[in-house]
């Protein structure tokens, strides 16, 4: 592409590519503001500075989940299908056995995806409570019978003794959203917790050497100044993986209505996103089949170099074997 016919806050923004230096905060705005036909501008820029930086080069990083643990949560996240608060009509179960999450593992590792994550509905843990023992011993099962799976988990808030706990028995990288801009946490998302506590957590995590898997959702009201705030308070915490949603609305929920985020807002949110963050991994989750539809290969062109496949928390997602064969033909364009 010729530089010249760049538009000039595009054509700065190619620095980063030079210097595998982020943008500033100031040039996030910037390139905010710009209008929606420029935004595959800014993807071919951010899709060269994740083939120079973005970690793994080529590689795009897969990884899959499992809802160990369904509803009845008592926080009032208002995206959330699971909360007691809302009324989705979702599959509400205890924390499953250790057996069917081998078989979750098993089919994860035979479908080619190295990392697993179980993600339990609720607040959190503070303490290491007979539930948390239970999560703890299955990913000592995990370990012993599959040793060539990394294990994650996404357990909600945690306290310092379930926090060292995670790290003595080797997780592969803990999963806490901040969601939206730390400020409008409380107004956009739930006010039964709050961004400090998950930051606390992130923290805590951290203090304990296990790498940080944490990002937002859009769609849930923000504004576009407010996605560069998320973006640069994930810059702050120092997370390793960054995985951005778009919310499916659900039924039932308070958002049930919100309106989509358009095709051009969300590429230029992942683009500022990898130009904010050119080293790290970043993921796109949950709404890029039922909001980007045909354009989900954009994103990998946009800046992201990971995703979750084989289905979400209460919605499903396309199957592993259909994202490996489109992963295929999104890493032949790099
Ligand atoms: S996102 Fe997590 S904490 Fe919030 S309502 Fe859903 S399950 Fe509960």
């Amino acid at each position: 592409m010729d530089q010249n016919t760049l538009h000039p806050q595009i054509k700065a923004a190619y620095r980063v590519l030079e210097t595998g230096e982020p943008i500033s905060r100031a040039e996030a705005v910037q390139l905010a503001t710009l209008p929606g036909e420029l935004a595959l501008d800014l993807a071919s820029l951010a899709n060269k500075v994740k083939n120079r930086y973005g970690s793994g080069g080529e590689y795009l990083h897969a990884c899959s989940i499992m809802n160990a643990k369904s509803g009845v949560c008592g926080e009032n996240c208002k995206f959330c299908a699971q909360s007691r608060h809302n009324h989705a009509d979702i599959e509400v179960y205890d924390l499953v056995n250790e057996e069917s999450v081998l078989i979750e593992a098993r089919n994860c590792i035979s479908e080619g995806v190295s990392h697993f994550g179980i993600v339990t509905s609720g607040y959190g843990y503070k303490k290491i409570n007979p539930e948390f023992q239970k999560v703890l011993d299955m990913i000592d099962r995990l370990h012993k019978e599959l040793p060539e799976l990394s294990v994650c988990a996404s357990l909600g808030v945690l306290g310092e003794e379930p926090a060292s706990a995670l790290a003595a028995h080797g997780i592969a990288h803990y999963n806490i959203n901040i969601q939206v801009a730390p400020d409008r946490y409380h107004d956009l998302i739930a006010d039964t917790h709050t961004v400090e506590e998950r930051i606390e957590t992130i923290k805590l995590l951290r203090k304990n050497n296990i790498s940080v898997c944490c990002g937002g959702i859009m769609g849930v009201g923000e504004t576009m100044l407010e996605r560069i705030d998320m973006i640069y308070a994930l810059q702050e915490l120092d997370v390793s993986v960054i995985p951005l949603n778009v919310l499916v609305p659900i039924n039932g929920t308070p958002l049930e209505g919100n309106a989509p985020v358009s095709v051009a807002d969300i590429v230029k949110t992942f683009a500022i996103c990898r130009l904010a963050h050119p080293h790290k991994v970043i993921k796109f989750a949950a709404g890029r089949e039922t909001i980007m539809k045909d354009f989900q290969g954009l994103l990998m062109l946009s800046g992201a170099n990971g995703y979750l496949t084989g289905g979400y928390l209460t919605t499903r997602g396309r199957d592993i074997a259909d994202d490996r064969r489109f992963a295929g033909q999104i890493a032949s364009f790099n």
